[in-house]
């Protein structure tokens, strides 16, 4: 630095040379970003400005030195390079997948979706996201791309993203907002019919209009629409409103989320009319903050002259909605006046800010038992007739919490299904691992793994090795970010020498890196401290733990724990054995979870929904430690993993004390002997035989393309054939009709009586179940008759009935055969439910008559 001043200032704008051209077209499709080749392509231009810009290759392009683009386009085998991944960007763009193929002449071929989310986490160099739902939202935009699923994804472009964090002395979080101008980042402009940037607006109150710029990103063959109100023609309260991603209060939130719905059900169906494309057909709501895009699609149709009923069956037909927490206090609410004042009904009652929609229709959708609230959840709910828990446990305690949507129905049959979540492999397989998951797929690329079966294929030792190796990685780069971590802590670098030899490439090494939630438990290895300390000191058998995680900059809970954390490291005598490395993101996710020999996961059952780093350990050879819940509870298996058995009784912290307790026992039991176990050329051949089965008996369950492929196959086509059906209006008019019809009549339909037949039957013989009815005022095409039966429990209560159609023998009486293999006690009972084509669950309408 001097103390001259400058008098005057000039740009030096960057030139890409003609022959580099093309670098511009692979830098502004991130699909580079899950091909290693490509990758490195942009990397090998200049190592240390790939770091410096945060692998961001539009920042690269842009702040290269002319003498080395010049070198670079003259280099004829960095060209020929280029144009390899020229040409196999416009191989995967224009190729025949999976999609096409699954749906090739029939109707689902016509099915497109829009996935709406509040943030994707994409790439590290596109920061729009915080933690591991927009991480999961970036992976099945990947999937879809992969799959050639067509999907456009909905989000919002931030000004500062999420916070970047560091450490004070104290061991305080410290978050850092940096602000992300669009021209350094892989977004371009949506153009309009003019080519001008395209712009939606949303009406707030007072009159005031919102302009909305949409911008879009290229992840493979998936476009992402991305909002910004972040424009010159908004006033400063509008512009702030895609500022940040979680900041603000309640107010901003809502802000957001009317942006996100309204305005991007706009944005998107104006892109598909600029485009000549057709607009999507199923709307895909990652979560309830994109709740409002239905009302914006039920104003649309009451503006074409639509009744409220009919519009809102034809929503729900085409919608489906995503929850991602089993914990109530995660879920998204407003107090009523709030959402009334944002939705601006006029004198006749309805709303400004989606025109001609009833405000008190709106405020039913998103009621709650706290009658003063607005809950985003229940409108999610409400709004489609399809949704699903991320996790087979999710599934049913999603269940569970939301029943009283669906009154008169037991649990089991409230219509809310599960989709177990997944991760990219192609993002999360580490480099040096990718050829033996590729061996175990018998060599079949690794977006088409159907299992990864091949384990034959690739030896102990080998699988050893590449281990070593991740683990090195992670050694190495931990050394580096401590490092920097103190720095910004106040240390002086002379006083840092002593990072140098923290962990080491050869102990155990635990990962523990998620969002700091208190249900998360980051602090239960710490429950009892001195038994942690001889678990890491151990001379023989060291064990060292790297450890990451954001706390919500509100959650002043979250931030002591994490400081009770870090203080640990620092002043038990074991900071070179627990490690805390600041500022936990998607490219410190790759190789932390790929250099982990174990992945702790220790959640409150059962209220981790999923988690998917786990997953992400479990690709590179990682293995599970985990308490049985979200994915791990559906795939525990002593074959592949550790589980930590849950406390039978007792209050939270005899739980808490009770767990970590279990937690020492494995490490120090089971998890340490194996790992230390080894052969006489110091492979742990058990440990080993632990991986292998791991990576190919749940790798393939747990990447994002099956993830993808169940949405398609058990939601996304399924909602494409019932928008179509309800596409048609007299049929959908008939429907919300034919619902009010049912609803006034169902006072007069009984059961008159149920009979099993036969009091005792044989094991796997028929037993024939006839039940007569009165309809009353319906007719039996509105209905299904059904017999249910099951073993009886010690009330008289059917366990896990079975539910069967019974066919109308004769006005009035119905009956069924039925086979029950089970000898037993069975309990049998018959009722009438709703029955519609256009109806996807009995329960939806909560009607049902019992014998
Ligand atoms: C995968 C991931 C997460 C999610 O981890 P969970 O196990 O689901 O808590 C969060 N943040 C980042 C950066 C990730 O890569």
């Amino acid at each position: 630095m001097t103390d001259v001043k400058a008098f005057d200032s000039f740009h030096v704008l960057p030139v890409l040379p003609e022959s580099l051209q093309p670098l511009r077209d692979l830098a502004m499709n991130l699909r580079w970003s899950w091909r290693e080749q490509a990758h490195n392509l942009f990397r090998s231009m200049d190592p240390a400005l790939w770091s410096k810009t945060g692998h961001n290759p539009i920042m690269m392009l842009q702040q290269l030195p002319a003498s080395r683009m010049n070198e670079l386009a003259n280099d004829e085998s960095f060209l020929l390079w280029m144009n390899q991944e020229v040409a196999d960007l416009h191989e995967y763009l224009t190729k025949d997948l999976w999609f096409s193929k699954t749906t090739a002449e029939t109707e689902d071929a016509a099915t497109s979706i829009a996935y709406f989310s509040m943030e994707f986490g994409v790439h590290q160099s596109l920061p729009i996201y915080s933690g591991g739902l927009g991480v999961l939202a970036g992976d099945h935009l990947k999937s879809a791309s992969d799959l050639g699923v067509p999907l456009v994804g909905i989000g919002m472009l931030y000004t500062f993203g999420y916070f970047s964090q560091s450490l004070s002395a104290e061991g305080w979080q410290q978050e850092i907002y940096e602000s992300h101008a669009p021209e350094t980042l892989a977004v371009a402009p949506v153009l309009d019919e003019q080519g001008n940037h395209l712009e939606v607006s949303v009406l707030f109150p007072g009159d005031r209009i919102a302009n909305i710029r949409v911008w879009k990103a290229a992840i493979g063959r998936v476009t992402l629409l991305l909002l910004d109100t972040n424009l010159e023609s908004n006033p400063e309260d509008f512009r702030s409103i895609t500022d940040r991603l979680y900041g603000g209060d309640v107010e901003h939130r809502i802000k957001q989320e009317l942006v996100l719905g309204v305005g991007g059900v706009r944005a998107v169906q104006r892109y598909c009319d600029i485009n000549g494309a057709a607009r999507p057909d199923v709307y895909h709501m990652n979560e309830g903050h994109a709740g409002f895009l239905g009302i914006e699609r039920i104003g649309q149709m009451i503006g074409e002259g639509e009744d409220w009923a009919t519009a809102l069956a034809t929503v729900r037909a085409s919608t489906l909605f995503t929850t991602h927490t089993p914990v109530p206090a995660g879920i998204d609410r407003f107090e009523n006046h709030m959402v009334e004042r944002y939705l601006q009904g006029g004198d006749d009652g309805t709303s400004r800010l989606t025109p001609g929609v009833p405000v008190h229709e709106v405020m039913q959708l998103g009621r709650e038992d706290d009658p003063s609230r607005f809950n985003m959840a229940h409108l999610g709910l409400r709004l489609a007739q399809y949704a699903n828990g991320v996790a087979k446990l999710h599934g049913a305690v999603s269940r569970g919490m939301f029943k009283g949507l669906y009154p008169n129905f037991d649990e089991p049959e409230v219509p809310i299904t599960s989709i177990t979540n997944g991760v990219h492999t192609p993002t999360w397989t580490r480099g040096p691992i990718k050829p033996l998951v590729n061996a175990l797929a018998g060599g079949e690329e690794l977006a088409t793994v159907e299992a990864w079966k091949h384990t034959d294929a690739v030896t102990a030792a080998e699988l050893w090795n590449v281990r070593n190796e991740l683990r090195t990685e992670l050694v190495t780069r931990a050394r580096g970010l401590v490092s920097d971590s103190w720095q910004e802590r106040g240390a002086q670098e002379a006083e840092l020498g002593w990072t140098k030899n923290i962990l080491d490439p050869n102990a155990l090494t635990v990962g523990f890196a998620r969002r700091v939630s208190t249900y998360k438990r980051l602090t239960l290895m710490l429950q009892q401290p001195d038994r942690l300390r001889a678990i890491l000191l151990n001379e023989e058998r060291p064990v060292q733990f790297v450890i990451a995680g954001k706390a919500h900059p509100a959650d002043m809970g979250g931030k002591q724990l994490l400081q009770e954390l870090v203080r640990f490291a620092d002043e038990a005598g074991v900071r070179d054995r627990i490690v805390f490395i600041p500022d936990y993101n998607i490219s410190m996710g790759k190789f932390l979870v790929a250099g982990s020999d174990i992945w702790l996961n220790n959640p409150v059952r059962p209220q981790e929904a999923s988690g998917t780093s786990g997953m992400k350990a479990v690709m590179n050879g990682g293995l599970t430690l985990s308490i049985s819940d979200g994915w791990w509870d559906e795939v525990a298996d002593d074959e592949i993993g550790w589980t930590i058995p849950t406390a039978p009784h007792g209050d939270d912290s005899q739980r808490d004390r009770w767990e970590a307790q279990a937690l020492y026992d494995m490490l120090e039991h089971e998890v340490v002997p194996m790992f230390y176990d080894r052969d006489e050329d110091g492979v742990p051949q058990e440990w080993i035989a632990k991986v292998r089965n791991s990576m190919s008996q749940i790798g393939a369950r747990m990447s994002a393309e099956r993830m993808v492929r169940d949405y398609c196959t058990e939601l996304y086509l399924p909602a494409g054939r019932s928008a179509r059906m309800a596409a048609d209006r007299e049929r959908t008019r008939a429907f919300a009709q034919w619902k009010v019809r049912i609803a006034e009549n169902w006072d007069g339909v009984r059961v008159l009586s149920a009979s099993a037949g036969e009091a005792a039957t044989a094991a796997g013989s028929a037993s024939r179940l006839q039940a007569t009815v009165d309809l009353g005022a319906l007719m039996s095409s509105d209905v299904a008759v059904q017999g249910v039966y099951g073993r009886r429990g010690a009330d008289g209560e059917l366990i896990a009935p079975t539910v069967v159609n019974m066919t109308p023998t004769s006005d009035g009486n119905y009956e069924v055969a039925t086979v029950v293999d089970a000898p037993g006690d069975y309990g049998f009972t018959v009722r009438v439910v709703p029955a519609h084509e256009m109806l996807r669950s009995p329960a939806e309408l909560g009607l049902v008559r019992y014998a």
